[in-house]
């Protein structure tokens, strides 16, 4: 009787063929496909069997996967996807992932991988160059901008509690005063995810906004940490918002927080990529003063998912957080970098792959040449919007979304955000594109984001007459 079916070296061929095979047909189109293809259901039903007793072989297996995994897949990596803010993979990082798997590198430490280590020190400190940060600053890839957030919100958390004369690290946050977190509106959802995760607590955050967008209240800010007198406080700036791309004042909240001596986060998960053009930079003025830094690699650098990148200016600040020791790990003062004592994972994956190759395949100026093409991009579909009678823009478009919503003006407001929200859910369901709704200054809005290298005018037409088409079929009477 033959055992059980186990890997084989001979697997490995066919299945490098299946999968170049499929990669070539599935990557071939992906400018044409709907995002969401008919039949998702029942294709996501094919994957509920019950866990075989025994394989069928990798070949089998592989081919199996390939055939539903292809039609399950959301084309979120096409130019119809705007929904989120979702970035592209460059053909340089669709390469180097590849390799990166081939590799299977552990990016924990230089005992672990010199050549992965190597190279995301290398790419931090290139992307530093690209944004034009301080060369002192301390970098660790994350798998996106939620754990940056997290290592920058820990950084100012190991910062404030020595502060206070503890290291919050080693005794926790039990005998210490709460912490005063201070944003805008226009604060990200992950950072109350990370304060949660931090044990600083979500109603922590002090959301200071003058207005129904969220425009931070500067003069209250100040107010606020007159009274704080002294004690440290964390304020986070954010560098593009996720409904319209607005900013907050950064270099104003730098002056405070000098003024104050805060510690100011910069969430800039997107928005950071405003530094590349000389159109957008004035919007980032400011983060270069930041004590800590978010920057998302899968959004608009088009690596693929997953990747983010932290950056802190006093970097001893994360050894003390992310202390990693025992006997058989490499030592605390191990002059080797050692990025699993500097960030939330130990082992981790070579991330620094396909950011190297998108960098080294296109350069500053092929980054920057994308950003304008998308901020271009942003202005034309807001130009057709501003065109259509029964579309109305909601926002300015400083950055590449742009916020706005199905309006026949025949309808009151309220009747208004019950049909946006109608047209949202047929949206999805009519798969061809992918754009989610969100709440602006009250009213329910769409709010494409433009981050894909794939992305060209046409497919931002279609969308116009494809919004406009549903919205006039949702909006009659039944
Ligand atoms: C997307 C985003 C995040 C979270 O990033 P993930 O990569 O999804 O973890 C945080 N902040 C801002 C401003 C974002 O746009």
């Amino acid at each position: 009787m033959l055992g059980p079916v186990q890997p084989e070296r001979s697997e490995i061929e066919p299945v490098l063929d299946a999968v170049a095979g499929f990669a070539r047909e599935y990557l071939a189109g992906l400018d044409q496909r709907p995002v969401k293809a008919p039949g998702l259901e029942a294709q996501l039903a094919a994957f509920r069997e019950p866990l075989p007793e025994q394989g069928i072989g990798a070949r089998d297996a592989l081919a199996k996967l390939l055939e539903r995994a292809g039609d399950a897949a959301l084309a979120t990596g096409g130019p119809r996807c705007y929904h989120f803010v979702l970035g592209g993979t460059t053909p340089a990082a669709l390469g180097a992932d590849l390799a990166a798997a081939v590799l299977d590198q552990v990016a924990f430490a230089w005992a672990s991988s010199p050549m992965a280590v190597t190279l995301e020190r290398l790419c931090l400190d290139w992307l530093k160059e690209l944004f034009e940060l301080p060369r002192e600053l301390t970098g660790v890839m994350t798998t996106g901008a939620t754990m940056a957030n997290f290592v920058g919100l820990a950084a100012a958390r190991q910062w404030w509690s020595e502060r206070h004369g503890a290291d919050v690290s080693e005794v926790g946050l039990a005998k210490l005063p709460p912490v005063p977190v201070f944003s805008s509106g226009h604060v990200h959802a992950s950072t109350k995810k990370c304060l949660a995760l931090l044990g600083i607590g979500r109603r922590s955050l002090e959301v200071l906004a003058r207005d129904e967008l969220g425009t931070l209240d500067l003069a209250r800010l100040r107010a606020r940490l007159v009274e704080l007198r002294g004690a440290p406080a964390i304020l986070v700036a954010n560098a593009g918002e996720v409904n319209a791309g607005a900013f907050d004042p950064i270099a104003d909240m730098a002056a405070l927080a000098e003024e104050f001596g805060c510690w100011l986060h910069v969430d800039g998960a997107f928005g950071l990529f405003a530094r590349l053009s000389p159109r957008t930079r004035r919007l980032t003025e400011g983060a270069e003063r930041a004590h800590s830094l978010t920057v998302d690699g899968h959004k608009w650098l088009n690596v693929p998912y997953d990747c983010g990148f932290a950056f802190v200016r006093d970097g001893a600040l994360l050894g003390r957080a992310f202390a990693y020791a025992a006997a058989y790990l490499p030592a605390a003062d191990d002059p080797a970098p050692n990025f699993g004592s500097l960030g939330p994972e130990s082992s981790r994956r070579a991330r620094a792959l396909p950011v190297w190759a998108t960098l080294a395949a296109y350069g500053r100026e092929g980054q920057r040449a994308m950003v304008e093409r998308h901020l271009d991009l942003a202005q034309h579909l807001a130009r057709r919007i501003d065109e259509s009678p029964d579309l109305e823009r909601l926002a300015e478009v400083p950055l590449c979304i742009v916020c706005f919503r199905y309006n026949p003006r025949t309808l009151a407001e309220d009747a208004l955000d019950a049909l946006n929200t109608r047209l949202g859910e047929a949206l999805l369901a009519d798969g061809r594109f992918w754009v989610g709704t969100t709440k602006y200054a009250g009213r329910v809005a769409f709010r494409p984001a433009l981050v894909n290298w794939r992305i060209g005018e046409g497919e931002l037409d279609e969308l116009v007459r494809v919004v406009r088409e549903l919205g006039a079929r949702v909006a009659a009477p039944s």
